[in-house]
């Protein structure tokens, strides 16, 4: 028998357990281990609450947490409550899949204002992830700013936009439903420090802007090169989306009370306020060899909240080498050293999507294998010994079991049309629990 222990259970974690499940069939023991007491990671705390088709793949993952010889295992802290030299000890190989929930600074004055979050929080507000659910972000002024030209920086602007009929069908938590109602931001500026030949948005996401009920999206001409010019851009995908661009331009926003400004060729260098931010100073750019320059020119965009949309990084976990530099564990093809492997995000960084992650978990599980000859027995103790650890040190966990009373708790307390209203405390759902 072989056992592996897999820290995170959003998708990186699920497909690497798919792998090494299909791997080693009956002759492994897998646990996938999350500080949370509920499974899924960016599934159910990055990906969007108005994108429930995205967040059906979780159904892929429910097989996989329910396959024989695969357990669940919440409630559990790896680097806190039990240290990687621990899991080592116990487990034939320990595979992190932390995924990169931490954002990444701006580096500019100001950024510590109140108002300027970063967008792990700002979406692990409206998502329902319980480190952030007590944020209350500033929804009180008129101009917001966005920093990033991503799709996390789609996200952000289409949840400051849409109207509360539009969130019908989307499990947004009441919380955030109840304060984006009432927020009084007509104007999102999204800060684009390239043009728009540089963006990382995709068409799907770029698209919906346009068919919001009460936000346009606006465009100007002048920032683009000529429409020849799209010729030379490889990518189909990146073409459409600057295609996309180019119709905003001519959109009519008549009508519609709330602004989507881009703002390309345009750095944050300043953040200004008196007590709170109330500013971005921008400096205009222009590109040189790609790169975005700062011409010297520099002017003001109001903003009573301002969420930086810039890319996020792993958590360090004591005794596990990190590269600084990428934000990500600093690994060879997934192999951090003697046992250790990371996947997903922790492995290659906060690129590419869910989808990605299937061949990098397919990829690290052929490297465990390789390592590890199915069949062969190491003499660990898995998650017996895990569980003994636990129990010496007072650490509830949660199962899969748990998980599916959560859900149903969930679901039952969910808005009309929602598919669920999700607990945001520690203590909510280990109260459901009977804990
Ligand atoms: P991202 O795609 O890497 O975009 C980050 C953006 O931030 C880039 O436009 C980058 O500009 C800009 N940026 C970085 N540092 C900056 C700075 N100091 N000042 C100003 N701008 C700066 O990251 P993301 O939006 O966080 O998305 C992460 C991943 O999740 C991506 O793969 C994304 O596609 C995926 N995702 C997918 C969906 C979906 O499919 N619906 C939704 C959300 C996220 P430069 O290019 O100039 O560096």
């Amino acid at each position: 028998m072989r056992h592996f222990a897999i820290v995170g259970s959003g998708p990186a974690g699920f497909y690497t357990a798919e792998a090494l499940s299909k791997t080693y069939g009956e002759a492994a023991r897998i646990d996938i281990i999350d500080k949370l007491p509920v499974p899924y990671g960016l599934i159910r705390f990055g990906v969007a609450p108005d994108h429930q088709s995205i967040k059906a793949v979780a159904k892929r993952y429910d097989k996989v947490a329910e396959t024989d010889g695969v357990r669940f295992v919440g409630n559990v802290a790896v680097g806190d409550g039990v240290t990687i030299e621990e899991l080592l000890g116990l487990y034939d190989a320990v595979v992190l899949a932390t995924g990169a929930p931490n954002d990444r600074k701006l580096g500019i004055p100001g950024e510590d204002l109140p108002g300027v979050i970063g967008s792990a929080a700002f979406v692990g507000w409206y998502n329902g992830h319980p480190e952030f659910a007590a944020l209350s972000p500033p929804l009180d002024e008129g101009d917001a700013v966005i920093i990033g030209a991503g799709n996390v920086a789609l996200d952000v602007a289409r949840i400051l936009s849409k109207t509360r009929r539009e969130f019908e069908g989307s499990d947004i938590v009441g919380h955030a439903l109840d304060a984006l109602e009432g927020s009084a931001i007509r104007t999102i500026t999204i800060l684009v420090r390239r043009g728009p030949h540089q963006i990382a948005m995709t068409p799907k996401e770029l698209g919906e802007l346009a068919h919001l009920a009460a936000a346009a999206p606006i465009v100007e001409a002048e920032d683009f090169p000529p429409a020849g010019d799209d010729k030379v851009l490889e990518d189909r995908g990146l073409a459409k989306s600057v295609g996309l661009l180019r119709e905003f331009i001519a959109l009519d926003p008549a009508g519609k009370p709330k602004r989507i400004v881009f703002d390309f060729f345009a750095k944050p260098v300043v953040i200004e306020g008196e007590g709170r931010a109330q500013r971005v100073i921008v400096e205009r750019t222009q590109l040189e060899g790609g790169r975005a320059v700062g011409t010297g020119e520099t002017y003001a965009v109001p903003a009573g909240l301002v969420v930086s949309c810039i890319g996020y990084a792993t958590p360090m976990i004591p005794g596990v080498s990190y590269d600084h530099q990428d934000g990500r564990f600093l690994n060879d093809h997934g192999q951090i050293g003697d046992g250790l492997y990371c996947v997903g995000w922790a492995r290659r960084g906060p690129t590419g999507t869910i989808g990605t992650n299937r061949p990098d978990g397919y990829e690290v599980a052929e490297q465990v294998a390789a390592a590890i000859p199915p069949g062969s027995d190491g003499g660990k103790t898995g998650g017996a010994g895990l569980d003994r650890v636990l129990c010496d040190r007072d650490i509830r966990a949660t199962d899969f079991a748990d998980w599916r009373q959560i859900e149903a708790a969930e679901a039952e307390a969910a808005r009309p049309g929602s598919p669920r209203e999700k607990f945001v405390r520690h203590a909510d759902w280990l109260s459901v629990l009977g804990r």
